[in-house]
């Protein structure tokens, strides 16, 4: 598992004093880079919108604007923070919940797509008299064994995103009637799961687009989803096979306007979150190194129950007089500051001969990292932010 981090993102690493770290770096020259790959895998005709929420950081969500069509949010909060990030990109607003306030907020806002959640939510959106273009979020059936193994899957099964077929035929009904507002259809929205290869992801486009297609819309959003695999950071989400079936897929709807939203498997690779050992403790026959900061920053391990991929920056800086703490065996776990045995990083993985005081980097911690963790629990000092450009 190659983690290491490239010779931009290393030597900030290494110039920061101890009491900077921990610390978020963002490669951002790595994010474009990325980015345009995955731009140029896709066929011109597919529309690509990043997903706020993995993350709504400013300089990253400006680093995309050449690549992508637009964003995906999912509040008002992020709605009001993209619009003053990226002003005037186009916005799709999804989420289940969505408050009359916030409806009003994004109204306000001009936000580009709706995607209607609920019958109720529909009521709600033509009640407010604007003509706005809206996509029915749908909550498809999905073939047996086509979702099995992936992380988390947000419709296929009952869930509270979107409609079953029936409540989309609802909203059909009620935006042919006289009630509807001035609503105009445009089409599908589908989220169906996360963690998926090209292969898995492209079943499920084309079971959504078929779905539209029957329903006679000429618009389809299939969603983000697509797989980043932690335990192997060189392996990434096969974007040219995606594109390519993606391709073939249109050839056979002339009329279609497709769109992805995509958040993880774009952020994901560009942020590195740097810390240094403070500790190394021997316990019951296993090491443990105890680092500044922890899950309370990077809560991505702990949630996911993986291990954080990371590289070692041996530090030879070592003040004290007495014997520098270093791993016995060829396991370490490492462990954050907080007095909960749930702050693990890294369970039992291979760090031979870490000592106190070396620097680790963990790697793809740029997306459901820092802005999905709990900050506050236990009152540690927050991370630096190192936004970095070539
Ligand atoms: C979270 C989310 C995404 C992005 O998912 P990733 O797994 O980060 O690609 C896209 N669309 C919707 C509706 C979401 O909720």
């Amino acid at each position: 598992m190659n983690a290491a981090p490239g010779a931009l993102v290393a030597r900030r690493v290494e110039a920061l004093a101890p009491e900077e770290l921990p610390a978020f770096l963002y490669d951002l020259p790595a994010l474009r880079t990325h980015a345009a790959a995955v731009r140029a895998a896709l066929p011109a005709r597919v529309e690509l919108y990043y997903a706020a929420k993995a993350n709504p950081e400013p300089a990253l969500l400006t680093a995309l604007r050449p690549y992508v069509d637009g964003y995906e949010v999912s509040s008002g909060g992020e709605a009001a923070h993209v619009g003053a990030a990226v002003p005037g990109a186009p916005t799709a607003f999804g989420g289940p919940g969505k408050t009359p306030a916030e409806i009003a907020a994004a109204l306000a806002a001009g936000v580009h797509r709706w995607h209607v959640e609920s019958v109720h939510e529909l009521r709600l959106l033509a009640a407010s008299g604007e003509a706005v273009d809206v996509l029915l979020r749908a909550n498809l059936p999905v073939a047996e064994g086509r979702l099995d193994g992936v992380a988390l899957a947000m419709g296929g099964r009952p869930s509270p995103f979107g409609m079953d077929p029936a409540g989309v035929e609802e909203c059909l009904r009620l935006l042919d009637s006289p009630g509807s507002g001035g609503l105009r259809l445009r089409g599908i929205h589908a989220h169906l799961a996360s963690g998926l290869d090209a292969a898995g992801q492209l079943a499920l486009t084309e079971r959504i687009v078929d779905y539209t297609a029957g329903l006679g819309l000429a618009e389809a959003n299939v969603g983000g989803g697509m797989a980043v695999d932690y335990a192997d950071p060189g392996r990434r989400f096969d974007w040219t096979a995606y594109g390519t079936g993606l391709e073939k897929l249109l050839d056979r709807h002339p009329g279609l306007r497709l769109r992805i939203e995509p958040g993880r498997s774009l952020t994901a690779y560009c942020g590195w979150y740097a810390t240094e050992v403070l500790d190394l403790k021997h316990s019951h026959g296993e090491d443990f190194a105890v680092v500044r900061g922890g899950t309370h920053h990077l809560r991505t391990p702990a949630t996911r129950g993986h291990a954080q991929p990371f590289a070692v920056l041996p530090s030879e800086h070592w003040p004290h007089p007495w014997e520098r703490p270093t791993a016995a065996g060829p396991a370490v776990t490492l462990s954050g500051q907080l007095c909960t045995p749930k702050d693990v990083l890294a369970a039992r993985v291979p760090a031979a001969g870490l000592r106190a005081g070396d620097r680790v980097v963990f790697a793809m911690a740029g997306a459901y990292a820092w802005n999905i963790s709990h900050h506050e629990f236990l009152m540690h000092p927050h991370p630096g932010f190192h936004f970095l450009d070539g």
